[in-house]
């Protein structure tokens, strides 16, 4: 609080950003990023960065990373939208395409919704996800003013099949209500919402991705959309109202570097599926509940501790995992999945 801050100020509930220790030897499974290096393409874009063009302001419409990405999901650059990170694209979008009616959002899913929303005005309700912690569409039937939620599911894992997603598109644009499909993790799943918008052409269907979680580059902040050119309009004016150059040269350089080396993301994308699968069996073996994912973590509840007494078990040994202290999911952690020796390691420590 100060004497110089404002009403909009004192008014915002901002997001809290999962640890980044700065002793090292942690083993860092909280944030769910990824466990290996960015693509050698990226390394060779990085050495290969024209210094002096750094005096130069970047190119605002990014237009050989969008033409990359366009080509990669079968669209049109027009079709596609990039941000500084994700996170960037979704206040974007939540400033874009919601307002006064109410905007539907699971009550578990990622904690910077409900921020933005306010962030914005916007009028929003919390849905609450099914027994099974999945969403249970007959609950979006009032959607005029809009559907986002993550699939998969954060910090869940969960995943809505994309036949189900058509349901919620074609009931949003029956109400000329956007949807938004944050598809942050899809990477580690089995189906994109893609084909709803290649084949289905939802005019209301917008695509979130982002470079930080199967590209393994968090650390650049770079993130996407994806939908009709009408959408992306509205995002590129909601940027050029804000920063025109939201990436930076470097930034735009390495992602497009990442986004052409397809074989790369596939094999480092099975591995980290592989060893979710693996971590989830053993901690089952151990009666710990894990909830099937789709994901580049898994949401783990020990069959007699709460989450917190986890998560405090684990940082003392030097295995960090995250714990929310929401109270449906309070006994729960999610342990991004790292390399085998890293999920040998919490398997060691687990308690
Ligand atoms: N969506 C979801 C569901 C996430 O978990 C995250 C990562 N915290 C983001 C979006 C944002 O990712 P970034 O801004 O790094 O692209």
């Amino acid at each position: 609080m100060s004497v110089f801050w404002n009403e909009r100020v004192n008014s915002l509930t901002p997001y809290i950003p999962g640890e980044q220790p700065r002793e090292s030897g942690i083993i860092k499974l909280n944030t769910n990023e990824n466990p290996y290096p960015p693509s050698p393409a990226v390394y060779a874009a990085l050495r290969d960065a024209a210094v002096d063009t750094l005096r130069l302001y970047p190119d605002p419409c990014c237009t050989a990373l969008r033409c990359a990405i366009a080509a990669k999901n079968g669209l049109q650059s027009e079709n596609v939208f990039c941000g500084n990170g994700s996170d960037e694209v979704l206040a974007f979008a939540f400033g874009a395409f919601f307002g006064k009616e109410r905007l539907l959002f699971p009550d578990i899913t990622y904690s910077f919704y409900p921020v933005y929303a306010n962030f914005w005005g916007i009028n929003y309700r919390e849905v609450p996800l099914g027994a099974d912690w999945n969403i249970n569409i007959k609950d979006y039937d009032d959607c005029s003013g809009g559907i986002i939620f993550a699939n998969p599911n954060a910090p869940t894992g969960s995943f809505l099949k994309i036949s189900q997603v058509k349901t919620l598109c074609s009931l949003a644009l029956s109400k000329n209500a956007v949807i938004v499909i944050d598809e942050a993790y899809s990477a580690f799943a089995a189906e994109t919402a893609l084909p709803l918008l290649l084949k289905e052409k939802f005019p209301n269907l917008l695509i979130v991705r982002t470079f930080s979680k199967a590209y393994s580059l968090a650390g650049l902040r770079a993130g996407f959309a994806l939908g009709h050119k009408d959408l992306i309009c509205a995002l590129e004016r909601m940027r050029d109202s804000f920063n025109s150059y939201t990436l930076d040269y470097i930034a735009q350089k390495a992602a497009l570097a990442a986004v052409n080396d397809h074989n790369y993301l596939d094999q480092t994308t099975a591995k980290i599926i592989a060893e979710r699968e693996r971590i989830s069996a053993e901690l089952k073996k151990r009666d710990y509940e894990i909830l099937p994912s789709a994901a580049n973590f898994i949401f783990a509840k020990h069959p007699a501790l709460s989450g917190e007494a986890v998560y405090e078990s684990l940082r003392s040994r030097g295995v960090l995992v995250r714990h929310f202290s929401k109270q449906r999911i309070k006994d729960f952690v999610r342990i991004s999945i790292g390399t085998k020796e890293q999920m040998d390691a919490l398997l060691n420590a687990a308690p």
